[in-house]
């Protein structure tokens, strides 16, 4: 009997992503004489970031000391002195931060001036976390990033004796997390404000991937092992059911086996995944490679 496969309907680029890699796009073709780069990889998949470098968009590890043309900042968004380096090294920035990320540093910004005890919720070594604590410690030095209770604990007096706390996501993390955290916070806080931050695209993602893990029995989850939004949607299906994590469909090799005895097989992507890759992997599914 050949195998049913399902594709999720928010499987691949999101808005956001699609935004910054139309845009950079657009900005080399209207400025061919100027050059072009990105700070840090625009998104996390090595085949967006070869075919940008082919179209002369370089991809900067750092900042240099001089520069020239135009630097942007990817969707993850910078820190305001990160901006300024940028233009003290010559460069012109473009800023293509997710529409949704600067939601969450502009929330992060309020509470701090406000004078909440500001909790981030994320991963803090994730860019687009470290630009949100960035710009709130510009207001207060009462600014913690956590993806676990245990993380706060160390925390707990200050946050207890403190007038009031506040909560931000980052915008891909797990709604389990935040409620996992809100629930400690509301036990220890005197006054607590809760921003849920996780992008819409994320939330749906999440919940229809939850859907489509229920009816099949394996589900692929396509997408670098880099991306936050892809990881955490592979360990929420895990919990469902049998779930694998490919970043191409070469290493649909390594799971020859469960995928044989897969009958129902669904696929969903993270959301810098391109489109081309999703249907190479379903492909070579249909085709029993
Ligand atoms: S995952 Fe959400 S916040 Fe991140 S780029 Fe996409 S739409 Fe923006």
């Amino acid at each position: 009997m050949p195998k049913q496969i399902t594709l999720a309907k928010f499987a691949g680029f999101c808005y956001g992503v699609k935004r910054a890699v139309e845009t950079v796009k657009k900005l080399k073709a209207e400025n061919p004489d100027k050059n072009v780069s990105v700070l840090g990889e625009l998104i996390h998949n090595t085949d967006v970031i070869k075919e940008l470098e082919e179209l002369g968009i370089r991809t900067l590890k750092d900042i240099p000391e001089h520069g020239d043309g135009i630097c942007v900042v990817r969707s993850h968004g910078e820190s305001p002195e990160v901006i300024e380096k940028i233009k003290n090294a010559g460069f012109t920035p473009v800023d293509l931060t997710c529409p949704d990320v600067k939601k969450v540093q502009q929330k992060a910004v309020e509470l701090a001036k406000d004078g909440y005890y500001l909790v981030i919720v994320g991963k803090s070594e994730h860019p687009e976390v470290i630009a949100i604590k960035a710009n709130a410690k510009l207001w207060s030095d009462k600014v913690v990033v956590a993806t676990s209770v245990e993380q706060l604990k160390p925390f707990e007096t200050e946050i207890k004796t403190h007038k009031k706390t506040g909560v931000v996501v980052q915008t891909t993390q797990r709604i389990t997390t935040l409620n996992e955290i809100v629930e400690y916070l509301t036990s220890i806080s005197k006054e607590l404000h809760i921003a849920n931050t996780i992008c819409q695209s994320t939330a749906m993602r999440q919940s229809e991937a939850k859907e489509l893990a229920k009816e099949n029995d394996l589900v692929i989850v396509v997408g670098s092992k880099k991306s936050a939004n892809t990881t955490h949607l592979a360990e929420i299906l895990k919990d469902i059911t049998s779930t694998i994590h490919i970043e191409n469909d070469t290493e649909l090799d390594n799971y020859k086996d469960l995928i044989e005895k897969a009958q129902k097989i669904g696929i969903t992507a993270g959301a810098s995944t391109p489109q081309n890759i999703i249907e190479k992997v379903i492909k070579k599914i249909e085709k029993g490679e």
